[in-house]
């Protein structure tokens, strides 16, 4: 799938009218590390985190998120990796909330103690997503190559009596889909007030075990018609976002909301990310806070305008009605799946590779005798310094 890049870094232009100006990011997302204890095989970082320079000091840290919130960003979210091995995580959330940051800590709860959850809720978080990744210890433990599962019930309590609301995210595959009632039940066990099922997005690890990974459309249907009557069930008292996997619809996700529009990731070394799976593009020049502000970055780097408007759109988007609802789709998935990230995202029925996606799902159905069974690729330092 690598290859053609296709020279598309010379067509594109930057905004769709000369000298509009974008308007600011909106969103902050500090990937403070990509040191995580989990190994989960649908990870989104990339494949070769391991080779990525030096986390951002503390201080630069601070420094990034006072220039975010000049330009006019609202919402941060804390992630990684996994968030809390840095222990000055207190010091960057108390930073964010003291310049009106909302302030989001996504984690898999593996580090989150009386001690750690005192000290954010006294820096002010207001928000914390945990992660889990099954209703049963065996999957849980394998997809994550851990052993975690009561240290989510414990956590899941501990977030609860510090008053936050439980918001719990689940991503889902072939491996758990069948027990999504389960999972609901789980979930609901756990006080959970928002529950997020989020089908795997075929990125970074995920797309390595993608063949592993993949549901069968039967699978897909039955766990969104259980979501269905728990939905009924339940009315207000848990809300629960059921989100499809790319590959069965016929129309892209309005990626990011638009490329340079509202999002902006920094990775754990310092580069500035347009989107979370950026780094897969060839000859994309991503910039680094070491190197420019935010400001400039944001506005002026050649890799934020990238995709910026729909000046860089060639056919079938180029003339297309919906161009102003999908942005084209994802130019990372465009990129994997086509070698072209300039191209229409082949979730997209009206893109002529969309027939691949087609072989992927049917692919998905045929029966895999044990012997054949490709093993799952778990992230890890070896593995990334192996693969990346
Ligand atoms: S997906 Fe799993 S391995 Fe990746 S950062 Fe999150 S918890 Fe860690
Ligand atoms: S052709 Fe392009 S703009 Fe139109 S629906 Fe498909 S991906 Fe979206």
């Amino acid at each position: 799938m690598r290859g053609n890049a296709a020279g598309w870094t010379d067509m594109i232009t930057a905004t769709d009218t000369p000298g509009a100006r974008p308007s600011p990011p909106l969103w902050l997302l500090a990937e403070l590390t990509y040191r995580c204890p989990l190994h989960c095989a649908f990870c989104y970082n990339p494949v070769d985190f391991a080779k990525h320079g030096t986390e951002l000091d503390t201080g630069t840290w601070c420094d990034v998120i006072t220039q975010a919130r000049r330009m006019g960003a609202a919402q941060i979210g804390f992630s990684g990796g996994e968030p809390l091995v840095r222990d000055d995580l207190e010091t960057l959330v108390a930073h964010a909330r003291g310049l009106g940051f909302y302030t989001n800590l996504i984690t898999s709860g593996v580090g989150l103690n009386e001690t750690r959850i005192s000290g954010l809720k006294d820096a002010g978080l207001d928000h914390i997503q945990l992660s889990f990744q099954d209703s049963t210890r065996e999957v849980n433990d394998f997809v994550s190559s851990t052993k975690t599962f009561e240290l989510k019930q414990r956590v899941a309590r501990l977030i609860k009596a510090h008053g936050y609301p439980m918001v719990l995210n689940c991503v889902l595959h072939r491996y758990n889909l069948p027990h999504v009632g389960q999972i609901i039940e789980m979930a609901l066990d756990m006080g959970a007030d928002y529950l997020e099922l989020a089908n795997t997005q075929y990125y970074g690890w995920a797309m390595l075990n993608r063949e592993q990974l993949m549901p069968t459309s039967e699978q897909l249907q039955e766990a969104e018609a259980t979501v269905n009557r728990y939905r009924e069930r339940l009315g207000d008292r848990c809300r629960i976002l059921f989100v499809v996997p790319d590959y069965f619809e016929t129309r892209p996700k309005a990626c990011m909301n638009g490329w340079g529009s509202v999002f902006l990731g920094i990775a754990p070394d310092g580069t500035a990310l347009p989107c979370h799976a950026a780094r897969s593009l060839p000859g994309l020049e991503l910039p680094n806070v070491h190197d420019a502000s935010l400001r400039d970055i944001w506005y002026d780097s050649h890799a934020f305008n990238a995709f910026r408007g729909d000046g860089w759109m060639r056919e079938p988007c180029r003339s297309c009605d919906e161009r102003d609802t999908d942005h084209g789709g994802c130019r990372c998935q465009a990129y994997l799946l086509t070698g072209d990230a300039a191209a229409a995202d082949p979730v997209c029925a009206k893109s002529e590779h969309h027939g691949q996606i087609g072989q992927v799902v049917t692919l998905a159905r045929r029966p895999v005798r044990e012997s054949e069974a490709k093993p799952l690729i778990f992230r890890s330092r070896d593995n990334s310094l192996l693969l990346g």
